[in-house]
Formats: C-alpha cells, sequence, structure tokens
C-alpha cells in the first residue's frame, strides 16, 4: 500500500503525532435552529425555510433537543460542560452555504476537557484526551454526478443546511494509525450508546478528518502537520494515516520539508493527494453570532442529562465479564450494540442460569451465525429459544449433544429452537440401570482409565462420561449419568 519503501530501521526513527477530528450529525427531528425537518434521502430542496436559507431578516432559534443531546455526549466522552458558552459566526463562501457562515462555537464552546479511554497494542488502555465538543449546523450539499447538464453544472440540495452537529477534537495524543482506529471505534460506539446519532458514516452522519505530523523519537517539538480530509471509514482512516506517516518521513528523510496543508484520501489509488496549502486557507473572521444570546445550561438541566446517561460500552463489558462469566472478547461481541445487550440480559435474567445463556448464544448459536455469514437479527433462533434452551441444558433434561443436533435443525430449517424441541424432543434414558449397563461396557474397554482413576486422578470420571454419551448418541440423561459414574468408578 504505502509508495515509498522505506527500511524499517528509517521509519522506527520517527514517531507520528496524530489529532482526529470528528463530526457527527444529531439524530433530532428538527434541524438546530429553524422547525425544517431533519431527515436523510428526502427530495432535494424540501426541508428548507427562510432560516436554514438564510434570507434577510429570518431569525435563528436554538434547538433545545439540540443541547440535550450535545450535553448528553459530552458527558458520555467525560467532557465539562460549560455553564455559559457562545455561539460564533464561522465565515466563508461557498455555494452550498447560502448564508455566507456558519453558525457554530468558537473560543467558549459548549464542552471541553475529556477523555476516552482505547485499548494499545500492548492489550493496555490508554487515554486520549479531548480538547472540545462544540454545537454547530452543517452546511447543504454540492451535488457534482447525475444530473443532466453535471457535465457543466453543479446541483445544490440546501435539505442539509442547518442540521445539528456536533464537532469532537480529540488532543495530539495519538501515536499509531491502529489507535486512531480504536479510537474511533470507541467514540462512535459511545455516541450510538447514547443514542444521539445513528453515526451512519454513508449517509454522512459521522465523518472524520485527521490532523497527523511525524518527529523524531523523544522530540519533544511536534512536526508540521497535514490535514487528512472527509475519509468516510474508520479503516480508510488508518489507512490514509500509515500512507500519509510514510509520505512525510521520506520527505524529511530526503532533505525536505513538510508543508502544512489539507490533503485528501483516495480509496482506489490507497494514497493522499493535496488539497490547498495552509497560505491559501480561510481566515474565518469569527464573531459572536448577535441573534443567539449565550448559551446557559444549568446545573438542573446537566444533572437530568445525567440522569438519562446509559451505562456506557466500557463499563458494561466490565460488568458482564464478571457477572456472566465471560472472556474479554465474549463480552465484545455482547455488547456490539446496546440494543443486542439490552435484548441478551432481558433473556438471561429469566433464565435459571445467565452465564449458560451466554454460553449457548456464543458458543452455539454465535457459531453457526458466523459459519453461514448471518448477522445476529437473522438468526432462526430467538433469545427466548436461547433461554429454553439453555434451561433445558441446567435442568440435565438434554445433553449438550443433544442441544447441538437441535440448533442444527433449528439452523437448517429457519425454526425457533421452541418449535424443533417442541417436535423432535430428544429420547433421554433416564433408566439407571440401563444406563449401568453402557457405563460397565465402557469401564471394560478402558482398564488403564480405570486404574488412573482409582490411583487418584478423579478428573479422568470426564472421560468415561463422555465415552458413555457417545454410545448412548447423546441420550442418557446427564446429572444421573455423572451421578452413576462417579458411583461405578468408587465400587
Ligand atoms: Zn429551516
Amino acid at each position: 500500500m504505502p509508495a515509498t519503501a522505506l527500511p524499517p530501521e528509517v521509519l522506527a526513527k520517527y514517531e507520528p503525532v496524530i489529532g482526529l477530528e470528528v463530526h457527527v450529525q444529531l439524530l433530532t427531528a428538527t434541524k438546530a435552529f429553524c422547525g425544517c425537518v431533519n431527515h436523510f434521502g428526502s427530495e432535494p430542496n424540501t426541508n428548507i425555510c427562510p432560516v436554514c436559507l438564510g434570507l434577510p431578516g429570518a431569525l435563528p432559534v436554538l434547538n433545545a433537543k439540540a443541547v440535550e443531546f450535545a450535553t448528553l455526549a459530552a458527558l458520555a466522552i467525560n467532557c465539562q460542560v460549560r455553564e455559559r458558552s457562545i455561539f460564533a459566526r464561522k465565515n466563508y463562501f461557498y455555494p452550498d452555504l447560502p448564508k455566507g457562515y456558519q453558525i457554530s462555537q468558537y473560543d467558549k464552546p459548549v464542552a471541553e476537557h475529556g477523555f476516552i479511554d482505547v485499548p494499545t497494542a500492548k492489550g493496555t488502555m490508554k487515554r486520549i484526551g479531548i480538547t472540545r465538543l462544540h454545537m454547530e449546523e452543517d452546511a447543504g450539499k454540492s451535488l457534482h454526478d447525475g444530473f443532466a447538464d453535471s457535465a457543466t453544472r453543479t446541483y445544490l440540495d440546501l435539505n442539509r443546511c442547518g442540521t445539528p452537529l456536533i464537532e469532537i477534537v480529540s488532543e495530539p495524543d495519538i501515536r499509531a494509525p491502529e489507535e486512531a482506529f480504536e479510537y474511533l471505534t470507541r467514540l462512535k460506539e459511545i455516541l450510538l450508546y447514547t443514542g444521539v446519532s445513528d453515526c451512519n458514516m454513508e449517509e454522512g452522519s459521522l465523518r472524520s478528518d485527521a490532523n497527523v505530523s511525524v518527529m523524531l523519537k523523544g522530540a519533544e517539538k511536534f512536526g508540521t502537520k497535514v490535514e487528512v480530509k472527509n475519509v468516510n471509514s474508520f479503516r480508510f482512516v488508518r489507512a490514509a494515516l500509515e500512507y500519509e506517516i510514510e509520505r512525510q518521513i521520506e520527505v524529511i528523510e530526503s532533505g525536505g520539508r513538510v508543508i502544512q496543508e489539507s490533503r485528501l484520501w483516495n480509496a482506489d489509488e490507497g494514497r493522499t493527494f493535496s488539497m490547498r496549502s495552509k497560505e491559501q486557507a480561510h481566515d474565518y473572521r469569527y464573531f459572536p453570532e448577535p441573534d443567539l444570546p449565550p448559551l446557559i445550561v444549568s446545573r438542573e438541566f446537566l444533572e437530568r442529562r445525567r440522569a438519562e446517561l446509559p451505562e456506557l460500552p466500557e463499563g458494561r463489558r466490565a460488568r458482564m465479564i464478571a457477572e456472566y462469566d465471560l472472556s474479554p472478547q465474549d463480552a465484545a461481541t455482547l455488547t456490539a450494540s446496546r440494543e443486542f445487550a439490552d435484548r441478551f440480559e432481558a433473556a438471561a435474567r429469566t433464565a435459571r442460569n445467565p452465564r449458560r445463556v451466554a454460553n449457548v448464544l456464543l458458543s452455539e448459536v454465535g457459531g453457526r451465525l458466523k459459519a453461514l455469514g448471518l448477522e445476529p437479527e437473522q438468526s432462526p433462533v430467538s433469545m427466548a429459544g436461547i433461554v429454553q434452551a439453555a434451561d433445558l441444558l441446567d435442568e440435565g433434561k438434554i445433553s449438550s449433544k443433544q442441544l447441538k443436533q437441535l440448533f442444527d435443525i433449528s439452523f437448517e430449517k429457519r425454526e425457533d429452537f421452541p418449535t424443533v424441541y417442541q417436535r423432535e424432543k430428544p429420547e433421554q434414558i433416564t433408566d439407571a440401570s440401563a444406563i449401568e449397563l453402557l457405563i460397565d461396557q465402557v469401564i471394560a474397554a478402558n482398564p488403564k482409565q480405570v486404574e488412573q482413576y482409582r490411583a487418584g486422578k478423579t478428573t479422568i470420571a470426564g472421560f468415561f462420561v463422555g465415552q458413555v454419551m457417545k454410545v448412548s448418541k447423546g441420550q442418557a440423561n446427564p446429572a444421573l449419568l455423572n451421578e452413576l459414574v462417579a458411583k461405578k468408578l468408587e465400587g
């Protein structure tokens, strides 16, 4: 992928410094400063009014829901929320910005000084600082393709004008493309859990720009930074950073100077291209928005947001690891979305043994879904079905082998577990004398293991249980079998 082929020892001399700016569209019903519908995918130029078009005399009115969402997100990423923040005009001229300015926040953003913790390659956690979270409005969209005169004209869709955004700016704490990927993944997950945005990157609900520079390891002063703009997937952010780091090192190694500029990522070519240098950069001439009063966030308002804050992914994973005896990997699977984790936990609480529900879900259902390339919501087995299966297993009414067979049928016929169980109801051998007969056969066939058991290696009882289960075709009642094996071996 990288255009350069610098030797590893050269690359190793340098350290990258990365900061990320993430724009997030808020999931409000209406826009930030007017009553227009906030909706992606409407007919072009249908959700517009004098306010979001910036017509003379139109006045903005702040959407309270946008403030609720912005402050909820701020709390979720451990920011301090300012009691008094100021909206500002960010002036620039662009065809899809009819007002000629964007309402944003400048030196007094709504929230500052947050952080999120991200896993590192070493398996530890690293804290990435968040400089600020501010509120602003989105611009419209210039459409360059798909219309009759697209070859000679640019079309404008102003539906997006005035869509409420939060911009989250990280500290330059990130030191590797992988860390940037993890930061974005965690941030998106937190935002999804709070419900303030759908974070749909294809629809532009979440957009990320990256600032990156390189310096010699151990240096105090950061190198000249380059901004990589409009990268539309986290994977591409990682790839763009990998490319850009090598490019900058190569410039320095060949005696050149990195130019401060904005660059665009081209995914097809796997490289970044210069967009504009700092000399041509905008001077936004920020000044306080005269049509909006300062935003006051009262203590009561903030306490209500704090009360609304859901259990966040990191904390939830830690609790679930303890509560259900999970590996970190399994906890990550179960908490992939808040909705899924909620459904799992609601179901698990109704079961005899919640840990067993986790186990059946992950190993039996998860394994089959993975093998078939299906998403959890496409599973033929419902959460209630999983609970029933776990309970039957727990009560010893079916063996784990029978459970596997029933799940095989469920997936093959796309039927829920209760239906399959009702019809197939596996036979169980609950007759002690019949089981004893089988145990005797197995014991006779394995004198060496019997010797080991009697010499004190009692864990080998499991071997006999397994063997009997096999010859009974999984039909021996597990509880009874365990009891009888122990009795026979002792005898
Ligand atoms: Zn409007």
